[in-house]
């Protein structure tokens, strides 16, 4: 199923399975903002451990909303819409932290 947002690196249409996140330019998936952060990353930043921080959290909010779909527990979804919210939130986190490390000249 596809998102109503483009990648703003690729500029094709983001689907709900695909990894992605926001950064200054708007939606992008997860590995064209990985290419571009690996592309213009400075000496002694630590890009790579935060693009894998980031991938975890990108691939937990995935499997939060797939599980939120499937189940009509309702202290479960509860639980897993609270943790998947806590999930973007750190990866906004981390997002907001290569974009401005890597990423701004
Ligand atoms: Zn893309």
């Amino acid at each position: 199923m596809a998102s109503k947002w483009n990648c703003a690196i690729c500029s094709k249409q983001i689907m709900w399975s695909e990894l992605f996140t926001f950064y200054s330019k708007g939606a992008a998936h997860f590995f064209c903002f990985k290419d571009v952060a690996m592309q213009t990353k400075k000496e002694g930043v630590p890009v790579d451990a935060l693009l894998n921080m980031l991938e975890s959290e990108l691939r937990m909010i995935v499997s939060y909303k797939k599980h939120l779909s499937e189940t009509t527990n309702e202290d479960l979804k509860k639980v897993l819409d609270e943790n998947e919210k806590d999930a973007e939130k750190h990866a906004a986190l981390l997002t907001k932290l290569i974009d401005r490390m890597a990423l701004q000249k």
